[in-house]
């Protein structure tokens, strides 16, 4: 299995709000270098009220690199008269904030989402939150009950009955095991939220 790359600060992406963040529509040049190929493409995005046209070239070629794409805008109704702009994304046809410029292989630039691009986030290699959810839904599957791998769901999975030829024993110690890294996983859930009260300390002694 080919490790998928991270999202980093430097990965080269729009949000909506860069383009929908004063009320005409506007014109930016995003200069990225792209997984495979060296160099640099500028991407041209026009905000239309509706749709996003996206064109780009190569730092070397006068030409468009790749066909010009559209991007499907959607407004979503806040409060009584403000409205939110979201990016439909082509791959996923789902709603997203922002949106990544890739390359795979020799095809056409393709403006997508993070999952489609097949992007990471960084705290998916090292958070363990995720990594017990996921060891937990799979203890739930050998139970016999689906439960999604995400702390909400597992804090409400209902205690999964012993499915029926499973062994007294082979259920008592699958039991212990989802009690136990439940208490891990709260426990990780936690010390992550005091991490993130010392990183907002260090903030504030900085800009205070
Ligand atoms: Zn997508």
């Amino acid at each position: 299995m080919t490790r998928r790359p991270r999202l980093t600060a430097d990965t080269p992406g729009v949000c909506v709000s860069q383009l929908y963040g004063s009320r005409s529509a506007t014109t930016m040049s995003v200069p990225m270098t792209t997984g495979y190929s060296q160099g640099v493409i500028h991407a041209e995005l026009k905000a239309h009220d509706d749709h996003v046209d996206c064109s780009w070239r190569d730092d070397d070629e006068t030409s468009a690199s790749g066909p010009a794409q559209q991007i499907q805008v959607d407004w979503q109704p806040v409060g009584e008269k403000g409205r939110r702009p979201w990016f439909i994304c082509r791959g996923c046809r789902m709603r997203r904030r922002s949106l990544y410029f890739v390359k795979p292989g020799f095809g056409p630039v393709e403006l997508v989402c993070r999952k489609c691009a097949g992007l990471r986030y960084p705290s998916q290699d090292a958070d363990p939150v995720e990594r017990l959810a996921s060891e937990i839904s799979l203890i739930h599957s050998r139970l016999g009950s689906r439960v999604a791998a995400d702390p909400y769901y597992i804090r409400r999975a209902s205690w999964p009955a012993r499915p029926k030829g499973m062994h007294m024993r082979v259920y008592r110690d699958l039991l212990t095991e989802l009690a136990d890294k439940q208490a891990e996983m709260d426990a990780a859930i936690a010390s992550r939220s005091l991490r993130l009260v010392s990183q907002v300390d260090v903030w504030l002694s900085r800009h205070t």
